[in-house]
């Protein structure tokens, strides 16, 4: 029987739901058993080890596993010989310095010689020594946040996505230094036939991320308008046209990019575009 591919995921987490979501929609079915930390899918050989993310780049390299998501952060802050084969784009959030309200900060470089608590040394330290400054790191696995205020550290730098928690521990965020994503990372060293499983999970990832990122609209349209329409839609092959029974008239179906949609909706508008239907793509492949 063919061995199957390890995928580790967040067993509980920011990273968990999404994840499971991309996988599930490429088609594969696992999930009967949701205490399971460790189960095999039922129609495509992949199996699924539930960790904490900090593990995952470790167990990759080590070969429990062979490919996993895990926040980008994570990934550089453990410097592992590992690849990023994907980058996901969900788990959005930014490395930032915060300080207390009281701090003056005026750049980098009131940092130094400073006490800042973080959780990514690696990446902070890195970033410092680009910009030349000195500081103390004192590393800590969490809570962050509240290490100024216990008088562990005079600045922190910490994970943020919204600054709500940050702001509610008296502190302000005053410069990102990193911005992070979801990515699937994996080892280059992999067996031949766990690479074949894994370029067929690779085309069903791309072809859902792909579908997530178009639209797909149909409309009606006065025919003297097609010329113009082809240009807005621009970028993509011809639209499909279809005549009516009216033939002045024709139907157009094509696929828009999530982010020209509205600005191609009121253009569609404007040329006299009549019964607009969008619906999402759920997969699309070349
Ligand atoms: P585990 O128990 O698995 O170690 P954790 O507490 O380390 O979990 P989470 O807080 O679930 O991890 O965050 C996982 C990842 O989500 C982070 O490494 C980061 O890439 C991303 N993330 C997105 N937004 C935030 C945020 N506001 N704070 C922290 N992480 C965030
Ligand atoms: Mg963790």
């Amino acid at each position: 029987m063919e061995k199957p591919l390890r995928l580790a995921i967040q067993k509980s987490g920011r990273l968990s739901e999404k994840s499971l979501q991309i996988i599930a929609k490429c088609g594969i079915k696992f999930g009967s058993n949701s205490r399971l930390l460790r189960e095999e899918a039922e129609n495509f050989p992949l199996e699924f080890l539930y960790l904490r993310d900090d593990d995952i780049p470790r167990y990759i390299h080590d070969k429990v596993a062979d490919i996993g998501i895990v926040g980008r952060n994570e990934y550089d802050e453990q410097n592992l010989p590992l690849e990023v084969l994907r980058d996901l784009g969900f788990a959005k959030c930014r490395l930032s310095v915060a300080v207390p309200e009281g701090f003056n900060y005026t750049g980098l470089n009131s940092l130094e010689g400073k006490r800042i608590a973080t959780s990514y040394p690696h990446i902070l330290k890195s970033k410092l020594k680009e910009v030349g400054v000195n500081a103390n790191i004192y590393e800590i696995s969490g809570s962050v946040e509240i290490t100024p205020s216990i008088g562990v550290a005079d600045a922190i730098c910490d994970l943020v996505s919204t600054g709500a928690t940050l702001a509610s521990n008296g502190l302000k965020e005053v410069e990102p230094i990193y911005r992070s994503t979801a990515v699937l990372i994996g080892r280059s060293d992999l067996e031949e036939e766990k690479k074949v499983i894994l370029n067929r999970l690779l085309m069903r990832i791309d072809a859902v991320m792909k579908a997530d990122d178009y639209k797909y609209i149909m409309f009606n349209l006065p025919k003297e308008h097609l010329g113009e329409v082809a240009q807005i839609i621009g970028g993509m092959k011809s639209p499909t046209v279809t005549p009516l029974f009216d033939d002045t008239w024709v139907a157009v179906q094509t696929v828009v990019q999530e982010k020209e949609f509205w600005d191609v909706l009121e253009q569609l508008k404007e040329l006299g575009a009549q019964g607009i239907l969008v619906t999402a793509i759920e997969k699309m492949a070349d």
